[in-house]
């Protein structure tokens, strides 16, 4: 079975589909088989890995036409990583869904119906809202990653988001865990960073990833070139903490 890792949090621009893309490519990288499946509209991890329009369909052929999650998947430039793309489409798909039948459960039923042994994990690059889309993904992971931007305002909202995760947990999927917490836009040179890192570590402890992605232009460069870190900057601060986060997902099972 794959190992399915929503990567949440309702905040924009905190970093969730920098960490979908790079995290997706150094797990692959590491022989992993990985699907990355994008549910944003706004299609930031499939245009960041260079995928671009597809006739070959998307999410919303997933969700609302009930198509194949592998049918759809497109190869990318990192052996081992497939991404299903998002399009603008999707804009749409959270209306529609709302008077599907068990619409809470598309994206589970995608994955139910994957043959075994496609793929050993895979991501959700979640949308920036708990929408049915993010719902659609948090009924469907065995975790969600969160990442949580160091900055002013970052710990507002959390307490929304683990009470979403509660209630996901009572009514669609009590198996979910909150896998992973990871600091994002680290600066190691101001106390705010160091504050809210110290706050998210005595709050979900041990569940922190000890890597935190730092503050690196490198990071923010690579998606204009459709390229994750490993490709554009390797040897970049970029590059080597999230191959760190892949490392500790990796030997955290
Ligand atoms: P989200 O998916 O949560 O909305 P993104 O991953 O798209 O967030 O990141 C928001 C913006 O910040 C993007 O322009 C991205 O390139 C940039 N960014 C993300 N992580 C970093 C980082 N560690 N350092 C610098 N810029 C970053
Ligand atoms: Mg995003």
């Amino acid at each position: 079975m794959s190992r399915v890792v929503a990567i949440v949090n309702q905040k924009g621009g905190v970093g969730k589909s920098t960490t979908a893309i790079n995290l997706a490519t150094y797990l692959a990288q590491r022989e992993e088989q990985v699907l990355l499946a994008d549910l944003d509209a706004q299609a930031n991890a499939t245009s960041g890995l260079g995928v671009s329009t597809h006739d070959s369909g998307c999410m919303y052929d997933v969700l609302l036409e009930g198509r194949a999650l592998q049918e759809v998947a497109t190869h990318t430039d990192i052996p081992g990583l497939h991404v299903v793309p998002s399009t603008i489409n999707l804009v749409g798909a959270e209306v529609e869904l709302v008077s599907e039948l068990a619409r809470e459960f598309k994206l589970k039923r995608a994955l139910d119906r994957m043959p075994e042994g496609l793929y050993t994990r895979v991501l959700l690059d979640c949308p920036p809202s708990l929408d049915l889309l993010t719902l659609n993904a948090l009924a469907a992971a065995d975790e969600v990653l969160i990442p949580i931007q160091c900055e002013y305002y970052a710990l507002e909202g959390l307490t929304q988001l683990m009470r979403s995760i509660r209630m996901v947990r009572e009514e669609l999927n009590p198996g979910l865990q909150v896998g992973g917490v990871l600091l994002t836009m680290f600066d190691a040179r101001t106390n705010l960073s160091h504050q809210v890192a110290g706050e998210v570590r005595s709050f979900f402890g041990d569940r922190v990833f000890s890597a935190a992605i730092p503050r690196n232009v490198r990071l923010s460069e690579a998606p204009s070139f459709g390229q994750p870190i490993s490709l554009y900057a390797p040897q970049s601060a970029g590059a080597e903490a999230y191959s760190a986060v892949a490392e500790e997902v990796l030997h955290r099972g």
